[in-house]
């Protein structure tokens, strides 16, 4: 994990590094043929609903490479299927399975802490049962369209971040599995775990979603022995990145992500940026370094409309993102910098527009 004791960078450029780090390791011919045969070996397609909390990353804390778990960002985690654009982005990904011969994984997450409501998700206010009930509803509007069966299932995940322990919702109410109270860690343990916690899923489903459950036993394991301090499980971020096209943000706790599907975008940027100035006020994020509001969007294709219209997309983003701030958190003003970008898909590098 990178930590930011290097003052001489600004923090764009701390940025940009770190994103040509990770771009480099994510188109690295070993990358993307352990991607490759990940794919082949574990077909599955997983959707996870999650909160812009700088907390949560799953494909972290469940040791999943990048580029599996497809995110979708908002204010706690607050999406509604029937929000303009959602039927055709959960549609078209479901249409796209289907042509790929794989399944779909939809994951709708809620997030506390377990040693302090304070450290809970802010944008339900701290009550985890309204954000548990929340989550449990976007799985209901997903069972209710899509089914619930071997092309398409939906589960509730909690995400438990004092430890970063998957707490596991089964398809009957009182089924729940916390992942930091598991110690069978074989196949057939998991396995059978997973059988019981979700009856109609299909064997194919269980083999391919087990990974994620054992990485996270894993990777709670470390956290327990690393002897985490509470003060790196607090808000500390100082980077408001709006957009789609973050998965290479690898490092915990230091973005808030806001994706462009809320149709009233105006409150999550704003909760995002009252959370960022608290940061700076209550000094766990540097004054110094100050914050980064980042746009990015991304692309597929270099040839064609696909990179301009992204570039339209990210400058458009930025600017709405800016106007929402001077408007709603004008206290953040001046200690914003702004990065506008789009993103390569193929490779994840961001290709700057502007900097300020
Ligand atoms: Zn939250």
């Amino acid at each position: 994990m990178t930590t930011y004791d290097n003052q001489t960078l600004s923090g764009i450029d701390h940025l940009l590094e770190l994103n040509a780090r990770h771009s480099r390791g994510f188109s690295s011919e070993a990358a993307r043929g352990e991607r490759r045969l990940y794919r082949v070996r574990h077909p599955l397609e997983i959707i996870a609903y999650k909160c812009m909390d700088g907390r949560l990353n799953l494909s972290f804390i469940t040791k999943t490479a990048l580029g599996i778990i497809q995110p979708m960002r908002n204010v706690g985690g607050r999406f509604r299927l029937g929000w303009p654009m959602m039927r055709e982005v959960v549609g078209n990904h479901y249409e796209y399975s289907l042509r790929k011969g794989r399944a779909c994984l939809v994951i709708a997450t809620y997030h506390f802490a377990r040693g302090d409501d304070h450290r809970g998700c802010a944008g339900f206010n701290k009550d985890t049962a309204a954000a548990r009930a929340f989550a449990s509803g976007l799985k209901r509007q997903h069972v209710d369209v899509f089914g619930q069966g071997a092309a398409f299932y939906s589960i509730l995940i909690g995400i438990e971040t004092d430890l970063d322990a998957l707490v596991l919702h089964g398809d009957r109410e009182e089924d729940v599995v916390d992942l930091s109270t598991v110690t069978a860690t074989s196949t057939e343990d998991l396995e059978a775990m997973l059988r019981k916690l979700y009856p109609g899923m299909s064997n194919d489903m269980i083999r391919d979603f087990l990974p994620l459950v054992a990485g996270n036993i894993e990777h709670i394991a470390e956290v327990r022995a690393a002897h985490r301090p509470v003060a790196n499980v607090v808000h500390r971020e100082w980077v408001l990145a709006f957009g789609r096209g973050f998965d290479w943000f690898h490092e915990p706790n230091t973005a808030i992500i806001v994706g462009p599907f809320d149709p009233d975008l105006r409150s999550p940027i704003a909760t995002a940026a009252g959370i960022l100035l608290r940061n700076l006020e209550e000094k766990r994020a540097s004054l110094e370094r100050g914050v980064v509001l980042v746009s990015s969007a991304p692309f597929h294709e270099r040839a064609g409309y696909d990179r301009a219209a992204a570039c339209e997309k990210a400058r458009w983003q930025d600017e709405y993102a800016l106007q929402v701030i001077t408007e709603e958190v004008p206290g953040l003003l001046p200690h914003l910098h702004r990065l506008v970008s789009v993103m390569d898909a193929d490779t994840r590098a961001l290709e700057v527009l502007e900097r300020t």
